[in-house]
């Protein structure tokens, strides 16, 4: 590929790829998805990923986490089903899903070393793989060889490089394309225009601004691409339909502030979704 070479994902695109509910539809048609996230440590992520899932029309989610993050649930997001983490996790614990997410705040503890590789090897629903997942992930790569499942990694640029050192001042879309090849997966590398890649087709997200600089920004996104992928959408189409509507939204709500909380956010999704469909 040549350096340079993309298409633009924009409001157009996200217009034409979105579906309209059905006037019969019912929850289980919209998804039954599994966020595998949060700790003891990190609280707040499962939260804001499961309300960026929850928002973006998933029809049901449930949350595996440490037992004081399932506490929180029904005060921070009643909609959500709690499921309280045992380990090791089993085979029949991961059947039944539409899409699966596992990493945001689930803290780089021994425990999460096992978790996150007992779910790469038996997970058997596509998968989203982020945050501290994609750490775990890049002190053992080869995990990734033996996943038969779609999977989508989003990482930032600091995960993106532990997984695949790259020279300075080289070509971001050929490094992401050559990763997205050498893996078989679908690359999401945030930033500015962030790059979506399945490592043929090239992509870079219309949408997005500074006032999204935050904690928190990237697990709302990754429950969003969770949901898209449990309602159906082939993995390349969620992984930008999920990132476009993530910065369009942010983009309506920075016009009139200096920054945009992951939660308001997520909670202006159906809106944002409204417009576009
Ligand atoms: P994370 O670093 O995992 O919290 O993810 C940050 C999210 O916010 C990604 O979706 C980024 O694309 C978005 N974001 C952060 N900073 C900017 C920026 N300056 N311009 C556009 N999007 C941004
Ligand atoms: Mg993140």
């Amino acid at each position: 590929m040549e350096a340079g070479l993309y298409a633009l994902f924009d409001k157009q695109d996200a217009q034409s790829m979105i579906k309209q509910r059905r006037y019969d539809g019912y929850k289980n048609m919209y998804g039954i998805d599994l966020l595998i996230c949060g700790s003891h440590q990190y609280r707040g992520a499962p939260i804001l990923s499961a309300k960026g899932a929850l928002y973006s029309g998933a029809g049901i989610i449930k949350v595996m986490s440490d037992e004081k993050v399932i506490d929180l649930l029904p005060l921070s997001l009643p909609e959500c089903i709690g499921i309280s983490r045992y380990k090791p996790i089993t085979k029949e614990e991961l059947q039944g899903y539409d899409a699966i997410l596992i990493g945001c705040g689930l803290s780089l503890e021994k425990e999460s070393y096992l978790l996150t590789s007992d779910v790469l090897v038996n997970a058997n629903s596509p998968l989203v793989i982020d945050a501290d997942a994609l750490t775990i992930l890049s002190t053992n790569m080869s995990l990734l060889k033996d996943i038969s499942v779609p999977v989508i990694l989003t990482p930032h640029i600091g995960e993106f490089k532990r997984m695949w050192p790259y020279e300075e001042g080289a070509d971001l879309m050929e490094e992401a394309t050559a990763f997205a090849k050498a893996y078989d997966v679908i690359l999401v590398l945030k930033g500015p225009h962030t790059i979506i890649t399945d490592g043929t087709e090239h992509y870079r997200i219309a949408s997005g601004n500074k006032a999204m600089a935050v904690g928190g920004m990237g697990d709302t996104l990754a429950g969003m691409i969770t949901s898209f992928l449990g309602q159906g959408y082939a993995p390349l189409s969620a992984a930008l339909l999920g990132t476009y509507i993530h910065g369009f939204t942010g983009d309506i709500l920075a016009r009139k502030r200096y920054t945009v909380m992951p939660e308001l956010l997520a909670e202006q999704i159906p809106c944002a979704m409204y417009i576009l469909s």
